[in-house]
């Protein structure tokens, strides 16, 4: 780290007032183009339309979704001996996020050898520290290959309701292709970052130039593919909005390509260097059965702050949270001495002055350089990294368009109003994130009936109740992966969704070896578990009210409680350890179980 003093005061003051700038400016209603945009409603990587006889069939097993979390689940369930499975994706492939994102320059920010699941099971090596959107879509290819999942996917494929039927203890899932699909267990698998969001801004649909998010790329206007390219651009005028891991990955292929590249930037990015380099073979040879676990574990010990031996990833991410997320997540707690406090906070101003000095450093016109540097603390947002993003500025094509927190002001049917100036456009890149959330009821996009008929959405319409955010009351044999409300989290997403697929595993092929014919939590586990999370919640408020705006902070409305005070305030170690304590023993105090003889009993009754 460069800076070793920095003034404390002026940079409170000064966090403050960029905080407020961003509070009481720029337009954070969003809406969901979905609907709205017709390239929602179309995939653009089919190559073609899949034809298919509806399916009628019982199967033990469904996972709505076929993201690497689904595999994760489907490969435990098979490792269990659990074979009669079936995916359903909207999507043409397995690969979840990765199927949709292809942007140019897309890369996972956490390392390969922690984030791509199942390396030993399937003998991926991959290339690089950290992978590239392409390569992680072939591992998701690979893994279903190498367990036989193309043979129990749908594709293509939308749910349009998933229902209880009580009687015969089944899911009834049906489909937008007429299938008709029962099923003993159902899991929950879409994930949460699969709901694009655009920002509510004036004139946006009557924009009459090309406009897209990243997740439905549309390279027959620009040309190339995920590794840039993008030849189509040139002679062009895009606009990019978003400064988030996907806009500063997109940002230097349009610099590179296009006429002129205008960035409407709301909030400057804090980005440190990625320092990718190709995987050193010997070293992932020598690698001893077990690592891959055993570095994953490695990881999320050195980002919470847990004493380590050795730090084997070894990067921004390790060095930075180690520190600073035990702090932030509420590790220092209010009976920490307030001069270790004071000295975190210090560390933070510390390392975002050195993210500021590179900015200097790299970047050639001043102004330009003013305007990027990020004036908030590191985990105000998720921190980014890129060896390209701020050194794209230096680029003669590139116009960085700071509207100092408000944002831009409107469309119009040929660009961008900003800062009272109008922007002609060919094109717009919306770079401007996710509906991040739980399950529901934020982002499926179907209902889920249990036992009584209510949807899960309404149950959660206040906030998601559930035991460790895996099960809910009212919804028999149905259990989430990779949910992160209520449940313990990672920086690492594949660690996280490797614990619910093995807890989803041992419970599902436990029930059908006991001939059980439903599980659920009861009411009483739900209020238990809700109490747990009371007591172990981290008070967060005061760090993420002196925050920017942003997803993790609720755009800075402090009336509901913020993402990660939704979470497991124990920790994810601890949290694991609830899991795996719940699964070896008879979990009787928390579930009502039904064994299949009174199941077929209450089937034969008339209604
Ligand atoms: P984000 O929500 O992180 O960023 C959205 C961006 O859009 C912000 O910079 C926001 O500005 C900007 N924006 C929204 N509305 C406006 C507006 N009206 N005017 C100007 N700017 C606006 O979305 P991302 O897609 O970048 O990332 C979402 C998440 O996806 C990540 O946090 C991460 O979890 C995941 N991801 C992970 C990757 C990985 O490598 N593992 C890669 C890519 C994504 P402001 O900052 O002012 O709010």
């Amino acid at each position: 780290m460069a800076s070793s003093s920095v003034d404390v005061k002026m940079l409170h003051k000064k966090y403050i007032e960029e905080r407020d700038k961003r509070l009481h400016n720029g337009n954070r209603d969003f809406i969901d183009p979905i609907g709205y945009f017709p390239d929602f409603d179309r995939d653009p990587w089919a190559i073609e339309r899949i034809t298919r006889d509806a399916i009628t069939e019982e199967v033990d097993v469904v996972m709505t979704g076929a993201g690497l979390a689904a595999e994760l689940a489907a490969a435990h369930l098979h490792d269990a001996g659990v074979t009669n499975i079936r995916f359903i994706d909207e999507a043409g492939d397995f690969g979840g996020v990765w199927y949709w994102n292809r942007y140019p320059g897309i890369r996972c920010d956490i390392e390969s050898y922690i984030y791509l699941p199942l390396l030993e099971e399937v003998g991926t090596m991959p290339r690089e520290k950290y992978s590239s959107g392409k390569e992680i879509l072939e591992h998701a290819r690979a893994i279903a290959r190498h367990y036989d999942f193309y043979s129990k996917a749908i594709f293509q494929t939308k749910i349009t309701g998933a229902t209880w039927d009580e009687a015969s203890d089944r899911w009834h899932i049906t489909t937008n292709r007429g299938d008709v699909i029962k099923t003993r267990f159902m899991i929950g698998t879409s994930g949460y970052l699969h709901r694009p969001k655009f920002p509510n801004v004036p004139g946006i649909m009557d924009f009459r130039g090309r406009i897209f998010h990243p997740s439905r790329w549309d390279f027959s206007y620009t040309g190339g593919d995920s590794d840039g390219d993008l030849v189509k651009l040139k002679g062009k005028r895009v606009g990019l909005i978003g400064t988030g891991a996907t806009g500063i990955q997109i940002m230097p292929h349009l610099a590179k390509y296009a006429y002129r590249t205008y960035l409407f930037q709301r909030t400057p990015a804090a980005v440190d260097v990625r320092n990718n380099r190709p995987t050193d073979v010997a070293w992932f040879k020598s690698q001893i059965p077990g690592w891959h676990v055993e570095r994953m574990d490695n990881f999320h010990a050195a980002v919470s702050g847990e004493p380590i031996e050795r730090d084997l990833v070894d990067d921004c991410w390790t060095r930075a949270a180690g520190r600073l997320f035990k702090s932030t997540a509420g590790g220092v707690n209010s009976n920490d001495p307030a001069d270790a406090i004071e000295a975190l906070q210090r560390y933070d101003y510390e390392l975002m002055q050195s993210l500021r000095d590179r900015v200097d450093k790299v970047v050639k016109d001043r102004k330009t350089a003013d305007s990027l540097k990020a004036w908030y603390n590191l985990f105000c947002k998720r921190p980014l990294y890129s060896d390209d993003y701020i050194e794209c500025f230096n680029e003669p094509s590139v116009r960085l368009i700071d509207t100092d927190g408000r944002g831009v002001e409107r469309f119009t049917k040929t660009g961008i109003v900003a800062n009272g100036q109008h922007y002609d456009l060919d094109c717009v890149i919306m770079a401007s994130g996710f509906q991040v959330g739980a399950y529901e009821p934020k982002t499926a996009t179907y209902p889920i009936r249990g036992r009584t008929g209510q949807t899960l959405a309404d149950k959660w319409a206040g906030g998601v109740r559930s035991v460790h955010g895996l099960w809910t009351h009212g919804f028999p044999n149905f259990q989430v992966v990779g949910t992160i409300l209520q449940a313990g989290v990672s920086f690492n997403y594949m660690w996280l969704a490797r614990q619910h697929a093995i807890q989803a595993a041992a419970m599902i092929s436990r029930a059908l070896r006991e001939d059980v014919a439903s599980i659920e939590v009861t009411q009483d586990a739900e209020d238990r578990w809700a109490q747990t999370m009371q007591s172990k919640a981290q008070d967060r408020t005061h760090f993420e009210e002196e925050c920017t705006p942003g997803y993790f902070n609720n755009e800075g409305n402090s009336s509901s409680p913020t993402l990660f005070m939704q979470t497991y305030g124990g920790g994810a170690f601890e949290y694991f350890d609830i899991l795996r304590r719940w699964r070896e023993s008879d979990y009787q105090n928390d579930t009502v179980v039904k064994r299949a003889a009174q199941s077929r009993k209450s089937a034969l009754e008339p209604a």
